[in-house]
Parts: structure tokens; sequence; C-alpha cells
């Protein structure tokens, strides 16, 4: 929804929605990863993904299957009743922002899942393919991605611009407090104790997390989003027979997460494209004709996002 476009001390301009606006600020951070590689010495690692309709049940939440022929990890992670396969370290020099898997990664995915798995699996079988670049910073070391450091690095440019990238999930708290701390003396600002480390965030909920249950992922909203079907029938319904949304989390996602576009509401919101990229192109005309409705925008707005949309989607299909 909104593209920061240009940093020019002190202040940021954003593009919203086609408009321009203006933020002054004293300091601005920078963490959008692929935007700022251009900053650093940085070489991007491509792994790969595909989404099998599981064949076995499996139990253990994250099955590494084990080395491939070139000493490569295969993994396998049950993921909303499917079976995420996945692989990494393929480098890549250059950035794009729809990357795409390359055809010898599908190949190599479904060749060597295909030694461990009871049924056979085939690419007509496969429900969605996805890539995506991980920036790792290289910095004059080798280029070899498995040798390359996964560790975050932050630097401060001569405009006084404050840009973490690279990184893990797993690390991410570490990360956001030695962004903040290097922002604070960067800016010269008072610094206070950080009041946020027990603190629950929006929708916190004591729940089983390791369970494939909708308050995992909605929390506390869970039950907003439930009032919503319960006013509405249509709403209640689920948005295709193989996936496993109700047109009551699309109405949210738009009304209360800011979905403006339809590959915000079915790449991001749900992840209907990575789930099943055939059902997800299926029901995209129907889903841009709600996301137009509550938006107030006309059915040519709507058919162009069902074209866009269907044009990104063909990317994930095997
Ligand atoms: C394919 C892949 C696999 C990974 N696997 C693992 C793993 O197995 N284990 C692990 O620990 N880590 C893994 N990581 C790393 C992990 O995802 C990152 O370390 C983590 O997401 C970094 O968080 P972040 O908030 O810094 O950046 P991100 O999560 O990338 O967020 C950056 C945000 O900036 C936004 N943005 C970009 N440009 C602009 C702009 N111009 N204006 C406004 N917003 C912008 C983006 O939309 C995005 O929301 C993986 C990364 C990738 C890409």
């Amino acid at each position: 929804m909104t593209t920061c476009a240009a940093y020019s001390p002190p202040g940021l301009s954003a593009r919203v929605q086609g408009g321009n606006r203006e933020a002054p600020a004293t300091l601005l951070a920078g963490a959008s990863q692929l935007n700022s590689f251009t900053l650093l010495n940085t070489l991007f690692t491509l792994p790969t993904y595909i989404l099998d309709p599981i064949s076995d049940p499996i139990s253990d939440p994250i099955s590494h299957f084990s080395k491939t022929d070139d000493g490569r990890v295969l993994f396998g992670i049950p993921w909303h009743g499917r079976l995420l396969i996945g692989t990494t370290d393929v480098p890549r020099e250059k950035a794009e922002l729809e990357p795409r898997a390359l055809e010898e990664e599908i190949e190599f995915l479904v060749h060597h899942s295909n030694k461990y798995l009871t049924k056979n699996l085939e690419r007509k079988d496969v429900l969605s393919v996805f890539a995506g670049l991980r920036p790792l910073v290289a910095a004059g070391e080798s280029r070899e991605t498995k040798k390359l450091s996964r560790n975050h690095r932050i630097v401060v440019s001569k405009a006084g611009l404050v840009t973490i990238v690279g990184g893990k999930w797993t690390t991410y708290r570490r990360m956001a407090e030695q962004t903040v701390d290097r922002a604070v003396r960067v800016a010269k600002l008072d610094a206070q104790p950080c009041p946020t480390k027990h603190m629950p965030l929006h929708g916190y909920l004591d729940v089983d997390v390791t369970k494939d249950i909708p308050e995992t992922v909605y929390g506390t909203d869970w039950s907003e989003i439930q009032k919503l079907a319960d006013t509405d029938t249509e709403l209640a319904q689920k948005i295709h027979p193989n996936l496993p949304y109700t047109f009551a989390e699309i109405v949210w996602s738009i009304r209360q997460e800011q979905a403006r576009t339809l590959d915000d509401v079915l790449a991001r919101r749900t992840r209907s494209l990575l789930l099943d990229a055939r059902a997800a192109i299926e029901i995209a005309p129907r889903i841009a004709a709600l996301l137009a409705k509550e938006l107030g925008c006309d059915a040519a707005w709507a058919q162009k996002q069902t074209e866009d949309f269907i044009a990104l989607a063909q990317r994930y299909l095997a």
C-alpha cells in the first residue's frame, strides 16, 4: 500500500495509493531488506519451495529429509494440511522484486523428495511453487552462499539513514534492539528503558501455537472475525473448497489489515497463492469484486486487479 519513495533529511516522501505524502522526521531507520542491498556488498541466495498436497501424514513438525546428491539439505515441513518442501543456497548476484523459481530447482525438489515420500509426487500434483531472495551481506567474503554469514548488519549513511540488512527470523528481537540503539546514538535521542520486551502484541492469546487453528494466526481478533461471519451467512462460506479461508477473513483483511490489492489479500493477508495457486486464480475475480465493493472502486478496477493477479499467479504454477 505504502512505498517509501525517497529520503532526504530531515524527512521522508512516501507514495500512498498514487498520492505523495511528506513526513518530517528527526531520523529514519530503514528495514526494507532487498531495497537496501545497494548500500552493501550483498549476494543473494534463492531458496525455493514447492507445496505437496500431503501424501503422508507427518507427525514431526519439521522433517529434515536429508542431504541431497549435491550436499544441500532438503526439508519438509507440514503447513496448513500440505507439505512444504524446500531447499536453499542457489546464489544470485542481482535482486528482483518478484524472484522466480528456477526450472532446475523445481525438478530437483520433485526428484529428491520422491526418495522420501511413500506416494510419488509428480509436477502436476504440486500446488504452488515459490522462491524468495535472501540477502547475505558478503562484504568481500567468499561468494559461496553456504559459507556466507546469515547475520545482520547495520550501516549508517552519510546522510544519517540507519539501515539494517540480512539477519534471521530467530534473531529478530536482537536485530530490532541493535537498530534502535544505533538510531538513538546517531540522532542523539534521549534513551529510555525499553518497555516492550514482555509487552503482549496486538491480539495476544495464550494458545498452543503448534496447532493449525485460526487463533494461532489472528489471536483475539478471531472472535471478531467470527462475529462478521455470524451476521452474514455468505461471509461464513469458504472462499474455495481447496483453501482454508472464509469470506469473513477477506473482509477483515480489507477493513482491519489495510489490504488494498488482490495480491495483498490472496498472497499476504491470506496465503492462498502459496497454498494453492490454481485455486487462488479461480477465486480471483470474485475476491476482486468484493475488494472493489469494500473500497468503493469500479468494475474496471476489479478487472485490472484480476488480470494483474492472474499474471503474477501464473508464475506460481509448477
Ligand atoms: C526465502 C527466505 C528464506 C528465509 N529462511 C529463513 C530461515 O529459515 N530461518 C531464519 O531464521 N530466517 C530466514 N530468512 C530470513 C528472515 O526472513 C529475515 O531475516 C527476516 O524476515 C528479516 O526481517 P526484517 O523485518 O528485517 O525484513 P523483512 O521481513 O524482509 O521486511 C522488510 C519489509 O520492508 C518492506 N519494504 C521493502 N521496500 C520498501 C519500501 N520501499 N517502502 C516501504 N516498505 C518497503 C517489505 O515489504 C517488507 O515488509 C529467510 C529469508 C528469505 C527471503
